[in-house]
């Protein structure tokens, strides 16, 4: 379903909207975006008041998430500080840890073992884009996405790939199921 934000006035989809219905008229971009430029102002327009906004963002998120699903919370400011991913190691895109930018390249944070909370050293920092991509993904539903766009592809394309040593492995997998 998508949904007007009031403020850019960009249709967008319903996820991309705080859940609180309150403040559901103004999509996250924005939110965080007004968010971060007083938060800016209190600390002087700082790229590090950016970076620091940004994790204090994430922590907060964190901490509401953990309440709700349940799960330990021990995280800290430092833990974040010690996580310096530039690069998302999913979308392979850099992270913009700059709030109301691009959304879908923005700071994200993520449990590595899903089965623990947000504790100490189980949370890396990835794109909100790569984490959705993560959370709706297992080995069996990426070996589907891959075989399907494989199938796809045109002759001249596949042939490409096909020539490049580094699938050779990929292809052979792909063909077992
Ligand atoms: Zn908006």
């Amino acid at each position: 379903m998508l949904l007007k934000c009031i403020k850019c006035k960009k249709e967008k989809e319903e996820i991309e909207f705080l859940r609180n219905k309150k403040i559901r008229k103004k999509c996250k971009t924005c939110i965080y975006l007004e968010e971060s430029e007083s938060r800016k102002d209190k600390m002087n327009g700082t790229e590090s008041g950016d970076l620091f906004y940004v994790r204090k963002v994430l922590l907060n998120q964190a901490k509401a998430r953990s309440k709700r699903k349940n799960v330990d919370f021990n995280l800290t400011l430092d833990d974040l500080a010690n996580v310096k991913n530039k690069v998302c190691p999913i979308s392979g895109q850099n992270i913009i840890y700059k709030s109301g930018i691009d959304y879908k390249r923005s700071a994200s944070l993520d449990r590595i073992d899903p089965n623990k909370g947000y504790i100490s050293g189980n949370v890396n920092i990835i794109s909100y884009e790569g984490n959705y991509l993560k959370n709706r993904n297992d080995i069996p539903s990426t070996i589907r996405v891959m075989k399907y766009i494989a199938q796809n592809l045109s002759p001249t394309e596949l042939q490409k790939l096909k020539e490049d040593k580094r699938y050779e492995e990929l292809f052979l997998l792909l063909e077992k199921f």
